[in-house]
């Protein structure tokens, strides 16, 4: 498709098209890598290079590549109904059906979905729901939404304003007003002397510091990721989910679990909140969603907050053209019908998940990896000067990009967080899979050493 050369490719592209997370200068210098095809776990560019995608796209095609099912529901829907809206009292039979379906499988307190075109738009949806919903309580004043440093939540303004990424606040004057952070439960980097446990708990307790120093009556929810994915896949110790939860009960205030990359099978559970045994207020929700086969994403809302917008919330003045897209809501429920029909889910908690856990840990034994952390199928390695003090190199961020690289040119994609190289592949991946993968990696961690070390 598309007749051109991968010269031609990388010229035009080189031309007009802006990349989203590019620095455009250095992209001018190395130029595009075009990828035409996939199948399962595996990517081909237009020279006809196999990589194995240990990051599933974007953390998002969970049921691996190529799957006709979603193709042929696709092609259905698209013939017949492309579009219609869900504004002025309308619906279209698979964004119902999507919306039974998501419920049926989130926690039993969460019964409605609010569908959104992405993970950013979900989040936008969340800054204005919970917002929406104090005002409809009496309660106008719970605007503030309490986040976490070095968290990802999306690109838009509001979501990147949630988000705690300096790079990202530092242009176009973020993050908004009302939004406030705080720090993040990642041990290995930030734990000093304390154990992993007590580690949790305190920076837990810097919530409650917060809604103290803000005026708990101020204070409208708390946003998180369960597991911390684009800022370095950061595992929280495992005492802080339940002290964030006794805090934000002490206070009322309501819980954002982003559930973009730990929903839909990633942790071996359905969510992240039924891995982590949290009882969110909110779920945004998007990529694994429809495997990222098209853009669709959603906020998952409770009981109370449901009930809340419905009988005391009047109109909610929010929504998007795509919101409950018939094509992407095809895609979707063909996407979790495959989840479901293959037991996806239930093989990542008890078989493959265990199997990669097993080959995943002797990385440690690498002179470069410092820790390596894994729940279901999403983990990650800390590449590390010194493994005794858990010291990074001075460099921070040479040493993952340096690995990043000799991966890739060694057919294995995955990511650099800094020094911190993450992984989460699709689910579907078998046991043979795994192996190439670990053992791909672990040529990458020794062709990394011979040139750091
Ligand atoms: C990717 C991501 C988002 C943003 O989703 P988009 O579809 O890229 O807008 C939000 N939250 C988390 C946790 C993500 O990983």
């Amino acid at each position: 498709m598309y007749n051109y050369n991968t010269d031609q490719l990388q010229e035009l592209d080189l031309k007009h098209y802006l990349h989203p997370f590019t620095n455009y200068k250095k992209l001018a210098e190395e130029g595009s890598r075009i990828i035409t095809r996939a199948e399962g776990i595996y990517l081909w560019d237009s020279d006809g290079n196999r990589y194995l995608d240990a990051m599933a796209g974007l953390w998002c095609v969970n049921v691996g590549y190529g799957r006709p099912e979603i193709a042929d529901a696709v092609s259905e829907q698209i013939r017949e109904l492309p579009f219609y809206n869900s504004f002025f009292k309308t619906a279209n039979p698979p964004a119902v059906e999507l919306s039974r379906l998501v419920c049926s499988l989130a926690p039993a307190h969460m019964n409605h979905v609010f569908f959104t075109g992405s993970g950013s738009e979900a989040n936008d949806t969340v800054v204005r729901m919970v917002r929406h919903y104090w005002a409809s309580e009496g309660q106008p004043d719970r605007k503030v939404i309490i986040s976490r440093e070095n968290a990802y939540h999306g690109s838009t303004v509001a979501a990147a304003s949630l988000g705690g990424m300096k790079p990202m606040h530092a242009q176009g004057g973020l993050p908004i007003p009302d939004i406030e952070h705080i720090g993040q439960p990642y041990w290995y980097q930030e734990g000093g002397d304390l154990t992993p446990e007590a580690f949790g708990e305190k920076i837990a307790d810097e919530l409650e510091e917060k809604i103290l120093a803000l005026g708990a009556n101020k204070v409208a929810a708390f946003i998180a990721e369960p597991i911390q994915g684009a800022g370095g896949v950061i595992i929280p110790p495992s005492t802080y989910w339940p002290r964030i939860q006794e805090i934000c009960a002490r206070y009322d205030v309501l819980i954002v679990a982003d559930e973009v990359i730990c929903g839909f099978g990633r942790t071996g559970k359905w969510f992240g909140c039924d891995y982590f045994d949290i009882k969110a207020d909110l779920m945004p929700i998007a990529k694994g969603l429809s495997s990222g086969y098209l853009p669709i994403g959603g906020v998952l809302v409770s009981d109370r907050v449901a009930t809340g917008l419905i009988e005391k919330g009047g109109e909610f003045n929010h929504g998007f053209t795509y919101s409950g897209h018939p094509v992407a809501a095809a895609a979707a429920i063909a996407n979790l019908n495959i989840l479901m029909d293959e037991g996806i889910v239930d093989r990542v908690d008890k078989v493959i998940g265990p199997y990669t856990a097993e080959k995943w840990q002797p990385l440690t034994e690498h002179p470069l990896v410092g820790e390596a952390r894994i729940i279901g199928l999403i983990g990650a390695i800390e590449l590390v000067k010194d493994k005794d003090t858990r010291q990074f190199f001075a460099d921070r961020g040479e040493v993952g990009t340096i690995c990043r690289d000799i991966c890739i040119e060694n057919g294995l994609v995955m990511r650099a967080v800094e020094d911190t190289m993450i992984m989460s592949p699709p689910l579907c991946i078998s046991e043979g899979e795994i192996d190439d993968l670990v053992g791909l990696l672990t040529r990458c961690l020794d062709l990394t050493a011979e040139k750091v070390l």
